[in-house]
């Protein structure tokens, strides 16, 4: 019989632990990994976290050589898919070699969405998605230099504190009124841009950028009010594309991302995907935490054994400018019943509370605390009999785990 042949496109984080999984359920078959970066899988969140540690130390990657070599795994790194033929079951490399597959996994990924204004091609406008990136960027910055940053996400602040902590000047721009705005309400982002602000940082908030000025290279930002912030690099952030040319090109099914149902197979047989390239339930997710679930359950679908994906709650851990800080599940007090806020000193806490459970959380504590909230949220558990109006938030969530463990 012929060998039964796993390829996955991209060398992600949800290509690893894809490819994890079909070994896991499939001691013989042949496993490959075409990465078009020249690296070994690695730690893609490092390169805003960590941009200035070394990135290219083996404590970056997702799994040392050894790994691969150990589970049989072969990573074809430095090359490209660029086409697919589903009816043959044969995946193209960038070199013209055809690879025939039993099954397939698109593990893609995204690119950054581009900035588009005047000036956004200037030299030394910057923005990170890979190692190539972030090389780039370090190796074009000079001592004293001033850096605009343009997106106030969590990426965007991570990135404004390594800048901060290796003694750069920064600003962080952002249009909307108030930083963190997907995970933070409007007191934990203000006493969060009063930390920024304290450690250095300048933050312009509620402000668009109209151009990037300059003539070759970067010599400043105009804001929509005509404030001009002089700056010798620009680094932006502003969200991602989920990259589906390759499925377009197959005819695979593609609205935002790469459409899959709870298997992680898309609209053509024998063809999955996973990860920032997929879209299930109409949504992309574009988390490292999502991208190792949808890779594992691709994974483990590709070998027959079915298994259905599950969403789950949505988690920011951020620890920037000495602020350890997470966000779970729903934090729109829109969307909620109720909510309880707890603030000692700086030390700010806030449960957001639907039919009778706890949906949501923001709190200024370290990552450890977040797994309580986590189980209530995730489990649903009821609040019901807990006199909320007469009790802090850690009797709360006290009273939760107790009735967690029943
Ligand atoms: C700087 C930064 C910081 C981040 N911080 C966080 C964070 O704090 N928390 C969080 O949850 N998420 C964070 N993310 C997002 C997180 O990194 C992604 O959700 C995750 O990496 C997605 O994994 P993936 O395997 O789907 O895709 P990717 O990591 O994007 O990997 C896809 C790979 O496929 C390759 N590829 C694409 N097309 C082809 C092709 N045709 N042939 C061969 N190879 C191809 C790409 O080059 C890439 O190497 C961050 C992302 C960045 C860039």
């Amino acid at each position: 019989m012929e060998e039964k042949h796993y390829v996955i496109v991209g060398s992600g984080v949800a290509a690893v632990h894809a490819a994890k999984a079909i070994r896991d359920h499939d001691g013989e078959a042949s496993i490959s990994i075409y990465g078009e970066e020249s690296n070994l899988p690695y730690n893609r969140i490092k390169l805003s976290k960590g941009l200035f540690t070394d990135l290219h130390s083996d404590k970056v990657l997702i799994k040392k050589e050894k790994w691969y070599l150990e589970n049989r795994i072969k990573v074809q790194s430095g090359t490209s898919i660029t086409d697919i033929d589903p009816d043959k079951r044969v995946a193209t490399t960038g070199d013209g070699q055809n690879v025939p597959y039993y099954k397939l996994l698109l593990c893609t990924g995204a690119a950054n969405r581009k900035l588009n204004m005047d000036g956004a091609s200037l030299r030394n406008v910057h923005n990170i998605r890979d190692m190539t990136d972030a090389d780039k960027l370090k190796s074009e910055l000079q001592s004293g230099n001033r850096i605009c940053i343009i997106g106030g996400g969590v990426q965007g602040v991570e990135t404004a504190w390594s800048f901060i902590e290796a003694g750069y000047h920064v600003t962080i721009v952002e249009a909307a009124p108030r930083l963190m705005s997907r995970q933070l309400d409007e007191q934990a982002s203000t006493l969060l841009t009063q930390r920024i602000i304290g450690l250095g940082a300048d933050v312009r908030l509620g402000q668009g950028v109209k151009c990037i000025r300059g003539t070759d290279s970067v010599q400043g930002v105009e804001l929509e009010d005509s404030t001009i912030l002089p700056c010798e690099h620009v680094v932006y952030s502003i969200g991602i594309i989920p990259n589906t040319d390759l499925a377009r090109k197959a005819s695979i099914h593609v609205q935002s991302g790469i459409l899959v149902n709870e298997n992680m197979e898309t609209s053509t047989a024998h063809v999955y995907a996973a990860g920032d390239a997929a879209e299930y339930l109409g949504k992309v997710e574009g988390l490292w935490g999502g991208a190792i679930e949808q890779g594992k359950i691709a994974g483990t679908n590709m070998t027959g054994t079915p298994v259905a994906y599950q969403r789950s709650v949505p988690v920011t851990l951020f620890n920037a400018f000495e602020t350890p800080l997470f966000s779970i599940g729903m934090v729109d007090e829109e969307q909620c019943d109720n909510s309880l806020t707890h603030l000692v000193g700086e030390l700010y806490t806030r449960i957001f509370i639907k039919d009778d459970s706890i949906v949501g959380v923001i709190s200024f504590e370290g990552a450890a605390a977040s797994l309580s909230y986590k189980t209530a949220i995730e489990q649903r558990i009821t609040l019901d009999g807990i006199d909320l109006a007469h009790s802090t938030i850690k009797e709360i969530i006290g009273e939760v785990m107790k009735r967690s463990q029943k």
